[in-house]
């Protein structure tokens, strides 16, 4: 095994390769158990830091615009996230409003904001600082983020209700489904990235 800076582990078999330089569309196979070991990125830093940055705004719209518009005979309410979460916390079942907010607004506000924070200075040609804790806390934070969860439940629930009440989607929806859409880009295209930037840096 000759000397080099640059390997990588297969997650799935523990194999240890070489490093190789991916062109967009390229992947890089374990010879072992056929896992992937690298994709090669067509976004660059910039555009990944634009997205997370349009990413953050889709999440304060999702959060402050009504996902829910209810009405029936004249009477109408509308529901946003943080009112559902709320509405849940003074029920009797206020460990579900606990794991509501955790899963639809703290994880994903919070792996939104560390991705902003790092690919920030990662598009200044830096390390940001505590640049390896946000990185472990972006992988511990990714099994509690359940947007797609929550779109799917306020499908559902639309679909359900609608015989019943009327009920419209809000602009909050729109933002959601936008945010699910870019969060799968920037989350899955983000962490290979800028462990390669820091490497650089
Ligand atoms: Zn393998």
């Amino acid at each position: 095994m000759h000397q080099c800076d640059d390997w990588i582990i297969c997650e799935h078999c523990d194999s240890v390769f070489e490093s190789l330089p991916l062109k967009p569309g390229q992947t890089s196979i374990c010879t072992r158990c056929d896992g992937v070991l690298q994709q090669g990125s067509a976004l660059t830093i910039e555009q990944l830091f634009a997205i997370s940055i349009a990413s953050a705004l889709l999440f304060v719209f999702a959060n402050v615009f009504p996902v829910i518009d209810i009405s029936f005979q004249g009477a109408g309410n509308q529901a946003t996230l943080w009112s559902s979460v709320w509405a849940l916390a003074r029920g009797d079942i206020t460990p579900i409003a606990f794991v509501a907010g955790v899963c639809i607004i703290l994880a994903p506000g919070l792996q939104i904001g560390l991705l902003c924070w790092l690919l920030g200075f990662a598009y200044q040609g830096r390390r940001a600082p505590g640049f390896k804790g946000c990185m472990r806390l972006l992988v511990k934070l990714k099994p509690w983020s359940m947007l797609e969860v929550c779109l799917l439940g306020i499908l559902v629930a639309i679909i359900k209700l609608s015989g019943l009440l009327d009920v419209r989607p809000g602009m909050g929806l729109v933002a959601l489904v936008l945010l699910c859409i870019v969060s799968i880009i920037v989350t899955s295209k983000s962490m290979q990235r800028l462990w390669d930037e820091a490497k650089v840096v």
